[in-house]
């Protein structure tokens, strides 16, 4: 069984390899709160290949024995999905086919999804104050600075731009929000996350430090948003 589990894939005593990667990013992310109770989770692209955090494990648990591999040219039916590595006990994560568009749909080499209380809020806030808003913005913060311009563009946004960052509905299962992020995708083409009402983000980026980077650039601003708007005060602004 050993060699048609392929566990080489997973062993690696280089730190910034994916199996490795995944399992410390992970911890930390369970430190922060974001992927609480074995919610949430974190995919890394390298060329064609896709490693992903298990299922229903607690995500500052996991090993690089428990990553999922697969070839992403080799997804053809979303139904049937082919492992080149399947961990025998555990279960694929029910975020993978959301994972797949990030890389598939936007060249992404990492795409973090947390269940962040920070972005839950902001999906409240966004639900009661403006029936049907789809969009989160803000502008003139400094740390707009952190994101990338958007996809296929070169540099970052600057301190006067407006962030925008698309909602989509929730669904009682994950898998079925696919179709929502891919419009999403496309109505916003520049964006680099993804919040799901009453559930959580998704953010992806170029790199794994790209996408760390803008994750936590986006946990900061929904923290300041949500106290900006206990203070009345509002998110975007006409300075110049
Ligand atoms: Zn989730």
């Amino acid at each position: 069984m050993a060699d048609s589990d392929n566990d080489y894939l997973v062993q690696s005593p280089d730190p910034q390899h994916p199996a490795n990667l995944i399992p410390e990013l992970c911890a930390k992310f369970w430190h922060l709160g974001w992927v609480t109770g074995t919610g949430g989770g974190t995919s890394i692209r390298d060329d064609d290949l896709v490693y992903l955090a298990p299922s229903g494990v607690s995500k500052e648990l996991v090993k690089p024995a428990d990553i999922f591999v697969l070839e992403l040219s080799k997804q053809v039916n979303q139904k049937e999905r082919i492992y080149l590595r399947k961990p025998p006990v555990l279960k694929p994560s029910q975020c993978t086919p959301l994972f797949i568009a990030a890389f598939t749909k936007r060249n992404a080499g990492c795409c973090i999804h947390t269940h962040s209380q920070w972005a839950v809020l902001i999906t409240l806030l966004l639900e009661r104050q403006r029936a049907n808003t789809k969009v989160f913005e803000i502008n003139n913060i400094e740390q707009i600075k952190g994101f990338a311009r958007g996809f296929g563009k070169e540099g970052n946004l600057g301190y006067h731009d407006t962030l925008r960052i698309p909602v989509i509905e929730n669904t009682p299962f994950e898998e079925d929000l696919t179709d929502s992020l891919e419009k999403a995708m496309e109505e916003f083409p520049d964006t680099c996350a993804v919040l799901v009402r009453r559930h959580g983000i998704y953010v992806w980026g170029d790199t794994v430090h790209k996408a760390k980077t803008q994750c936590e650039s986006l946990d900061y601003l929904f923290q300041l948003a949500v106290e900006m708007h206990k203070l009345s005060l509002p998110w975007l602004s006409n300075i110049i």
